[in-house]
């Protein structure tokens, strides 16, 4: 026997995109959904009864989670920051070698922490520390660091958020292993 009176919860969808389910782990098409809780007769909503809030649907798993959820990149978006990053920070080295420009107050800042600063907080440890030993080598490949080529290597460190000591160890690391 259904309740006579009960309160019911309806859902309205109201935009949907694509992101990174960790529900069943990929990138899915979701449904972003308002959820209303309404009295109901006999099943059959009536009254407003205030808001359950908005959830983000997976379209694949059907989970449903909060909408901080779509603060994470899909792998698509994500392998397109790594990209960038890596491109942006090859740039800034090779103009820092080349030209003597200095890394640390420079549009080319601006311009590693537009791209880095995105990326940064996604990243596992690891995943930094690969990308600035990738402008090491860059750097290192017609010699020792120039003050330049350090200063920039220092400005990706803490665009990446690895701490100085981190950084000055890798880039050190990076310097004493032939390449
Ligand atoms: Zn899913």
């Amino acid at each position: 026997m259904p309740h006579i009176w009960g309160v019911r919860t309806t859902w309205r969808t109201v935009g949907d995109g694509e992101f990174f389910c960790p529900g069943c782990g990929g990138d899915r098409s979701y449904l972003r959904r308002i959820g209303r809780h309404r009295f109901a007769l006999l099943g059959i909503p009536l009254l407003p009864r205030g808001t359950a809030g908005t959830v983000v649907e997976c379209a694949a798993c059907r989970t449903c989670f909060r909408t901080d959820v779509l603060g994470h990149p899909t792998t698509t978006r994500f392998s397109a920051m790594l990209r960038d990053a890596v491109h942006t920070v090859a740039l800034a080295v090779l103009a820092a070698g080349k030209e003597g420009i200095d890394g640390s107050g420079t549009a080319l800042t601006i311009e590693l922490h537009e791209v880095l600063d995105p990326l940064a907080p996604h990243l596992a440890p690891a995943g930094s520390e690969d990308i600035l030993l990738q402008g090491a080598r860059i750097a290192l490949a017609d010699g020792p660091y120039t003050p330049s080529e350090h200063r920039t290597l220092a400005a990706v460190g803490r665009a990446l958020l690895l701490s100085h000591e981190d950084t000055e160890r890798l880039l050190a690391i990076a310097a004493r292993t032939p390449s």
